[in-house]
């Protein structure tokens, strides 16, 4: 099937033709002729699907014809994050640069005043957060009753977020006689209350099972022997250092632990850094667009933050911690084995996370291949081998680092970690060397290093570890 055949318009499909995109998506074929009719959708797809287009080509169609007014957007698509609304409206663009309609993209953490002056000239489309759009209500900015077309897209996630009383409010200011594109990867049964209540007589188009992981993400598991952060961070490492990681997302659990994460490999000297809902908006985007350009590495990132983003090359995605929500796991690994490309997820899991894993592994019907990266767990040092060094400098030192003396033996391909002095080879980005000279400025020289507490012995105590501190970390 060609997009020609869709019923789409010859301006569209030379829009279509100019983004390489050669055949429409089953999301696409599914979805696109339905909402050209008319009728309300309900769509069950994830990120990646191609899915923003499968409402925003059709809409783009019918909004062709007709104009908008001041304050009365003609159409709007409700997104969970800005992040999202703002990857929308990229895709917006793209799509209807050969018509003249406007377009006006409400998001949190930025100026009210331009978006005011687009509203007042009259928008085609919306395209919002919940919590700004309503805040541009509120101040009467702005009337919902114009709207013939709305979105909601990533319902779930709205779902997960909050959103579901912003969502009922934005129905009802909305007209009843209006068309329906409703978007979501997994149908909890809040939002199929939602879609019984809103929606009417929908086509339900499916395209692949909610939860289903892509065939394209090689998933890989690394255990993690105990609960200590710290060796989570160095198996961390470790995965990153494997010899076909490009680039990748780091996924946490914790807002917290993202910044954890992104600092302790900022002063390990990987081009890393956070994305989270508590950073600035502009921050947010510039962090993004940095690693979309490739010169940030990796983007350590929560859920929320990260969701749905749409970027093409990543090769890898890792999980910090298994996630609270199995869904989520599918969500995450998502981000990797893209449009066709092939990817790999890394999910460290230590005994904390076995509640978890038991659930991505039902949710998925499969086990994770285990594997071990530059040594893996680190086992207890041989009889007869001295105990593992710790680096003078930072003892949060690479695991395989440690395994390699220890077992004296070169690793096999595929396990190892750049030797030492390639990794100081390593080009770093500019930003890499000035995180890491402004850490050494503060003086903070590892994660290990703050606090001196000593046990009985003389030895560094280890937080969390009490009595049972294993043999690996201790030093002379
Ligand atoms: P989405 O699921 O909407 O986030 O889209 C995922 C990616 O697929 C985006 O990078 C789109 O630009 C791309 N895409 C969407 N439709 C097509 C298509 N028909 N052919 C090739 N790529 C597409």
């Amino acid at each position: 099937m060609s997009f020609k055949d869709l019923g789409l318009s010859p301006a569209l499909l030379t829009a279509l033709d100019d983004a390489g995109y050669t055949q429409p998506t089953p999301i696409q074929s599914g979805a696109i002729p339905v909402a050209l009719s008319g009728r309300d959708v309900l769509g069950i797809a994830q990120t990646g699907t191609g899915k923003t287009a499968s409402f925003v080509l059709p809409m783009i169609e019918r909004l062709s014809r007709g104009r908008a007014k001041a304050r009365m957007p003609r159409s709007l698509i409700v997104e969970p994050t800005r992040e999202l609304a703002a990857q929308v409206a990229e895709n917006f663009e793209k799509y209807a640069k050969n018509f003249k309609l406007n377009m006006a993209l409400l998001i949190g953490g930025v100026a009210f005043g331009p978006q005011e002056k687009i509203l007042n000239q009259g928008a085609d489309v919306l395209i919002a957060t919940p919590g700004r759009l309503l805040d541009h209500f509120e101040r009467g900015r702005l009337l919902l009753n114009g709207v013939q077309i709305l979105v909601v897209d990533e319902a779930d996630r709205m779902l997960d977020m909050g959103f579901i009383p912003d969502l009922e409010r934005i129905f009802s200011l909305t007209p009843p006689v209006k068309q329906t594109l409703f978007f979501s990867a997994t149908m909890p049964p809040e939002i199929q209350r939602l879609v019984s209540r809103f929606l009417k007589d929908p086509e339900r188009v499916e395209v692949a099972k909610p939860a289903t992981t892509a065939a394209t993400v090689r998933q890989l598991l690394v255990r993690v022997p105990d609960r200590t952060p710290k060796t989570k961070r160095a198996l961390l490492r470790a995965a990153l250092d494997q010899p076909d990681v490009k680039n990748g997302i780091i996924f946490c659990n914790r807002k917290r632990d993202v910044d954890v994460v992104a600092r302790s490999l900022q002063r390990h000297n990987y081009s890393a850094d956070p994305i989270h809902g508590d950073l600035e908006q502009r921050q947010r985007m510039a962090t993004l667009d940095r690693f979309k350009t490739g010169e940030l590495r990796f983007l350590v990132a929560s859920d929320v933050a990260a969701r749905g983003l749409d970027i093409p090359a990543v090769s890898h995605v890792f999980n910090f911690d298994v996630p609270h929500h199995a869904d989520d796991y599918v969500h995450r690994i998502g981000r990797t084995g893209r449009a066709g490309l092939s990817g790999v997820s890394v999910t460290l899991a230590g005994p904390e996370d076995a509640k978890n894993l038991a659930a991505v592994v039902k949710l998925i019907g499969k086990d994770i291949e285990e594997v071990r990266f530059g040594g893996g767990a680190p086992a207890a040092p041989e009889a007869g081998e001295p105990a593992a060094q710790t680096d003078a400098r930072d003892g949060d030192k690479p695991a395989s680092g440690r395994s390699r003396s220890r077992r004296g033996r070169k690793p096999a391909d595929g396990e190892s970690r750049p030797a030492p002095a390639a990794d100081a080879a390593r080009p770093r980005t500019p930003g890499e060397k000035g995180d890491r000279e402004r850490s050494e400025k503060r003086g903070d020289k590892g994660d290990e290093r703050r606090g001196g507490d000593r046990n009985e012995d003389g030895e560094r105590k280890v937080t969390g570890f009490g009595a049972d501190m294993p043999d690996f970390f201790r030093r002379r």
